[in-house]
């Protein structure tokens, strides 16, 4: 905490996502983290409800990161591509197999959820074309849906102001419906209604053509729409569809991952095996970028055999940062933390409290619906004057009271670390109730 707000220089730095003008107005800064809490430059503490971004699923400021970082630093701070590699990615790399379903077993590392979204995308053509369907270059995602925001990543967006300022973002996408309905109101777990919207996707075969379609991204729970949870039935009517016609299905566990939902992923969650999952954000913790793309066997097999005979690269693609080592090891740290303090099995331990704190919430006037599964939940809130600006509103009030949670139009998303206790689980909602008890 070396300098307090006031003093800051704030003209030099864009921020992203962020209204800048407001911001330096009205500027919202931490300068310190610990556990589950925030603290800005002047001292003020803030219990943190969204783990950061969905990052730091095991608290902020884990002294055994901090350690693996260092001690990475000061032995290999970093490995160049090109034929070359660091031990510490291969030791990822197999830690990571053998979290991931049963056949998603190849890893391709990048520094971000963006990039992981984008490599997908780009191994997925670079299979087909590799078994000789390179006609395959269409993507399908869904409305609300939330990618990143590289230039793939922002054409598969279903979240439209995320697309409306790039419309050169030119991959070929088509978009499903979202699930989410007005009868689902304040379901609690999945939706017992909704698996037939998966249908969407054979209307859209029938109309471009399967054999036009190289993959379907979805995240299985949408998160940054403000957590929309998947109907029975629908993940894996999506699978038998994109299997009965040779498309890949791909799911985003970018926010899913490390044991948000109770399970390793997703996928495992709600039992439906995808051909290629994304992840990022809790893979360090939060404490070091990364992300990774956890691909089937048979792709890697399909894409490395095109380049039999050829001394070349079979995917010509990644990153300066790919596999960072320092990275890695911040991977390897978390993922140790994880499995060592049984945070995933935690996860689901406390995930019946804290969705009885959300739940809690039901009556207040401003909020209009609520959702949740696993450790994420969504506080939909009724729309003022201008749809989207009461989630900032309510973000700011929050900040004031003390508690940090995410605002994505007008729905708060609320994603513990698993390390909070119930007691902070339980001022958390609160807060929230004192904020969304009042008229504005
Ligand atoms: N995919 C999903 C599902 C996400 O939630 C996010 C980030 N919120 C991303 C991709 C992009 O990740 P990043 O911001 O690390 O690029």
């Amino acid at each position: 905490m070396n300098m307090n707000t006031q003093a800051m220089a704030m003209d030099h730095h864009w921020l992203p996502f962020t209204n800048n003008r407001a911001f330096r107005q009205n500027p919202q800064v931490f300068a310190k983290a610990k556990g589950v809490r925030y603290w800005t430059p002047e001292g003020d503490e803030l219990l943190d409800g969204s783990s950061g971004l969905f990052c730091s699923a095991a608290g902020h400021g884990r002294p055994e990161i901090a350690e693996a970082v260092s001690r990475q630093l000061m032995e290999l701070d970093y490995t160049p591509h090109f034929q070359r590699a660091a031990p510490v990615s291969f030791e990822l790399a197999e830690r990571l197999a053998a979290l991931l379903p049963e056949g998603i077993d190849r890893v391709f590392f990048g520094a971000s959820g963006s990039e992981a979204v984008d490599s997908a995308m780009k191994i997925a053509l670079a299979y087909h074309r590799a078994r000789g369907q390179g006609q395959r270059t269409r993507f399908v995602s869904r409305a609300w849906a939330y990618h990143g925001v590289n230039l793939g990543g922002t054409a598969l967006a279903g979240m439209v102001g995320n697309r409306r300022d790039f419309s050169g973002a030119t991959c070929d996408v088509v978009h499903m419906r979202h699930t989410w309905s007005e009868d689902q109101r304040f379901t609690r777990g999945q939706p017992d209604d909704g698996a037939h919207l998966a249908d969407d996707l054979e209307e859209i075969c029938k109309t471009y053509g399967p054999e036009t379609i190289a993959a379907v991204f979805v995240e299985p729970i949408a998160g940054s729409i403000g957590t929309i949870v998947p109907p029975k039935g629908y993940l894996a009517r999506l699978r038998e569809i994109a299997d009965r016609h040779g498309i890949l299905l791909v799911f985003d566990e970018v926010i899913t991952g490390f044991g948000r939902t109770g399970s390793a992923f997703a996928a495992q969650e709600f039992g439906v095996t995808p051909d290629i999952i994304t992840m990022a954000k809790a893979l360090t913790n939060g404490a070091v970028p990364m992300s990774a793309v956890g691909v089937k066997t048979e792709i890697q097999d399909a894409v490395f055999a095109a380049a039999e005979g050829a001394d070349r690269p079979e995917l010509m693609h990644g990153y300066t940062y790919s596999a960072h080592p320092v990275a890695c090891a911040a991977a390897l740290a978390a993922l140790n933390i994880y499995r060592d303090d049984g945070l995933f099995e935690r996860s689901r331990a406390l995930s019946p409290v804290f969705l009885d704190a959300v739940f809690g919430l039901r009556n207040l006037p401003q909020v209009s619906d609520l959702r949740g599964y696993g450790m994420v939940a969504g506080v939909q809130l009724a729309p003022g004057d201008q749809p989207g600006a009461k989630g900032m509103a309510v973000q700011r009030r929050l900040f004031d009271a003390g508690l940090h949670v995410k605002a994505t139009g007008d729905a708060l998303i609320l994603a513990p670390a698993f390390v909070a206790s119930e007691s902070e689980i339980g001022q958390m909602a609160d807060i929230l109730r004192g904020v969304l008890g009042q008229a504005f």
